[in-house]
């Protein structure tokens, strides 16, 4: 299973996976639909589907586009209606990123709640996959996991030195500390690849950010998305 990055960040998310048969999920179309097209090299025949987090148009600037085009996108903060990849070996949950009270922790520009969802999805050569982002923290602990996609917006250490009023420019993402809690307590011993999403541009530094995540999660190989990251996300180490 290929991983492609065609962006992360507030200038647009989206990423492909590729199976080895090359048939291909799109997850957060947040570009525009020429560039989705171009990265899958303007065969969308090889598209199972499509799944989105939450309405913001960086994660959904092509829902419509691919609709149009035939595409079926799962988006949970529209219908929880799980979508159907018939005959196929993909598998796709969505879970709601909200904190113990039920409130979602992603914010629209005003301040209000937006509804945002995080997916597990699986599928045999790569193994259960988690892909998490646009939101403060994870309520939900995941067993047997494979390969975790998180965001790591950015770190307080960072921010705090540039702008005494972070918390509202960073409310609704998540900062490197939770993400690595949340690493910790769902690593296990089939974790692969952990890739670092969504890393803001002025208040994150990859390099670190990646050292931090690798200290906890060990064996596992870690990746900080950019545009253009290419990499392999297999169950089974080769
Ligand atoms: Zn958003």
């Amino acid at each position: 299973m290929k991983l492609k990055c065609l962006g992360s960040g507030s200038s647009g998310n989206c990423y492909l996976l590729i199976a080895g048969n090359g048939e291909t999920l799109i997850i957060d179309p947040g570009l525009q639909i020429k560039e989705i097209k171009k990265a899958l090299n303007w065969n969308i025949s090889c598209v199972v589907g499509a799944v989105c987090t939450h309405h913001h148009a960086d994660h959904a600037k092509s829902v419509k586009d691919l609709e149009q085009m035939g595409i079926s996108v799962f988006k949970p903060y529209e219908s929880p209606q799980p979508m159907s990849i018939e005959d196929t070996g993909w598998t796709i949950q969505g879970f709601e990123l909200t904190d113990k009270t039920g409130k979602f922790m992603h914010t629209n520009a005003d301040g209000s709640e937006c509804p945002c969802y995080g997916f597990l999805i699986s599928y045999p050569e790569m193994g259960r996959l988690l892909y998490i982002t646009d939101t403060e923290l994870v309520k939900w602990r995941f067993k047997n996991v494979n390969q975790i996609l998180v965001e790591a917006n950015y770190s307080k250490e960072i921010i705090q030195q540039e702008n005494p009023n972070y918390e509202h420019v960073c409310r609704g993402h998540m900062e490197l500390g939770t993400t690595l809690e949340f690493l910790k307590a769902n690593k296990g011993p089939d974790l692969r690849n952990v890739v670092l999403l969504h890393l803001s541009d002025d208040n994150s530094d990859a390099e670190l950010f990646a050292a931090r995540a690798k200290e906890v999660v060990g064996m596992a190989d870690v990746y900080v998305a950019d545009k253009e990251m290419e990499i392999e996300l297999n169950k089974e180490p080769f």
